[in-house]
């Protein structure tokens, strides 16, 4: 798949009760949250750095053991959250490349626009998502 032929087609889940216009907002919204929490993520990173205290690898490998001054440990928990927003976006921009957005990726039910409104990132319908919250790590 070339890059301009991902640009200029975009497939979208026949089950998912959206449309290609539909998709193609929460793309956009989707690709600037991503850059918003990019750009975040670098300058919390920076702040860390100028710190002194921290290698990028103790960030991303384990904040708790590699580190003991606790100041630092709020921006490593913001930058860990901040990472895992990103993987969600990053998959969700994923499924839409791949025309499988707006279904939940546990059960294949439509997520349902109201909820992707809120939550363009959402993976699992409500219904799942209810259910990996009572059983974590499912
Ligand atoms: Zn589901």
């Amino acid at each position: 798949m070339s890059a301009s032929s991902r640009e200029n087609t975009l497939t979208v889940a026949p089950d998912s009760g959206l449309n290609e216009a539909l998709v193609r907002g929460f793309q956009v919204r989707l690709q600037a949250e991503l850059k918003n929490l990019s750009h975040e993520d670098q300058a919390l990173r920076q702040q860390l750095a100028s710190d002194e205290v921290a290698t990028e690898h103790a960030v991303v490998d384990g904040a708790e053991g590699a580190l003991s001054v606790e100041a630092n440990l709020e921006v490593i928990t913001q930058i860990q959250h901040e990472r895992q927003e990103m993987d969600a976006i990053q998959a969700a921009l994923d499924r839409i490349a791949a025309g499988e957005y707006g279904l939940c990726t546990e059960c294949g039910a439509p997520i349902g626009q109201p909820r992707l409104d809120i939550v363009p990132e959402a993976s699992h319908c409500i219904d799942c998502q209810e259910a990996a919250e009572r059983h974590p790590g499912h």
